[in-house]
């Protein structure tokens, strides 16, 4: 039985996940203590209980200890069973966190996967469906599956209400290198809403404008059906020939949307300044996949905490060590094998 301190390192959610998605691939179980214990309001949440939950029902697993508020659990893994699965976030908790889960096993599984996933699809603090589409789900193709996913409904916090449903054709993963991305081919900065005055969507592509050095022709403001909202989001692009970096905006009740946007938009400053392959949320979703092909490098700008974790957590069940080199012009080589 591996034991995890949940209050080490980052001391999250991702911690709960990762665990579950090693323990389905390893067959190894594991106790959490301290769950989320890095946080202000520790314990488990409505979206890690589901996350847990789908865990366990693609993996035929038990589990102990798994309710809101729990700070203590215990996961005993089955094995991963391919199939159609339908998971709902009771609250606008995030789809793209539960795919998360649930993913690397079912790449693994016996046969082909549909999932559908309700809930939250762009929300603050998880990667919004657009990342996970065209920056994720890219890379995980390029290590040997065909994963398709498609965004049906938009879900924002606090109404929810999205829908995404992906495809999953397995295959064994082989390491890959990701080390350049390449000339930039196209950039975007799109702001959606939904539910909202146009004024806050035309104010944030305002100030993307003028933050970035970007062609007239990038810049667009979306409007999503009504229902769909109240939301806002700006989604900042820039696709190369071998990596996609996506920076979002996530609006908020309070947060001006000139703030909000130009925020975002220096975040993707020092991705464009940089020449790494992944910018931070990347370069720690990116870890899993690689251990579990076994090895892989890729570079990145300065690693996360949520990275530096997420190695802790699969050295415990893959005994994988993952290196981060710094390197000339600030970006890092993560070297997983
Ligand atoms: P907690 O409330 O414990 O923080 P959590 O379960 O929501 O819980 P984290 O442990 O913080 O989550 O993990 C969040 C995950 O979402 C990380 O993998 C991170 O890379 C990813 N993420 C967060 N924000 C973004 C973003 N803007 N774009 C892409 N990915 C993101």
């Amino acid at each position: 039985m591996i034991i995890i301190d949940g209050s080490e390192g980052e001391g999250g959610g991702q911690i709960v996940r990762n665990a579950c998605a090693l323990s389905l691939v390893t067959g190894r179980p594991f106790r959490i203590t301290n769950v989320r214990g890095g946080r202000e309001k520790p314990g488990l949440m409505r979206q890690h209980v589901t996350a847990i939950e789908a865990a366990c029902r693609i993996g035929g697993g038990e589990c102990e200890g798994v309710a809101v508020g729990s700070r203590e659990m215990l996961f005993r893994p089955g094995k991963a069973s391919a199939g159609d699965y339908h998971f709902a976030v009771g609250t606008a908790g995030s789809t793209n966190l539960v795919l998360q889960t649930v993913l690397m096993p079912l790449l693994l599984a016996d046969g082909p996967s549909r999932l559908v996933l309700e809930g939250g699809t762009h929300n603050v603090f998880a990667p919004p469906f657009d990342f996970i589409d065209r920056a994720f789900l890219p890379i995980v193709n390029r290590m040997g599956p065909r994963v398709t996913a498609k965004l049906v409904r938009h879900g924002f916090y606090p109404r929810g209400g999205g829908r995404i449903e992906v495809e999953i054709e397995p295959a064994p993963l082989v390491p890959v290198e990701c080390v350049e991305r390449g000339a930039m081919l196209s950039c975007s900065a799109t702001a959606f809403f939904a539910g909202l005055p146009f004024d806050v969507a035309d104010r944030e592509i305002r100030m993307a404008k003028k933050q970035l050095d970007w062609p007239e022709c990038a810049f667009s403001v979306r409007e999503l059906p009504e229902e769909q909202g109240p939301g806002n989001i700006l989604v900042l692009e820039a696709v190369y020939e071998h990596a996609t970096e996506i920076v979002s905006g996530f609006g908020k009740l309070g947060v001006p949307a000139e703030h909000l946007a130009k925020r975002a938009a220096a975040r993707m400053q020092g991705y464009l300044d940089s020449t790494a392959f992944a910018g931070p949320y990347l370069a720690d979703q990116l870890l899993l996949p690689f251990a579990i092909a076994g090895g892989g490098v890729f570079t990145t700008v300065k690693p996360s905490q949520h990275a530096t974790t997420a190695a802790d957590i699969i050295a415990l069940f893959l005994d994988r060590k993952t290196a981060f080199q710094h390197e000339a012009g600030g970006t890092h080589r993560v070297t997983v094998g």
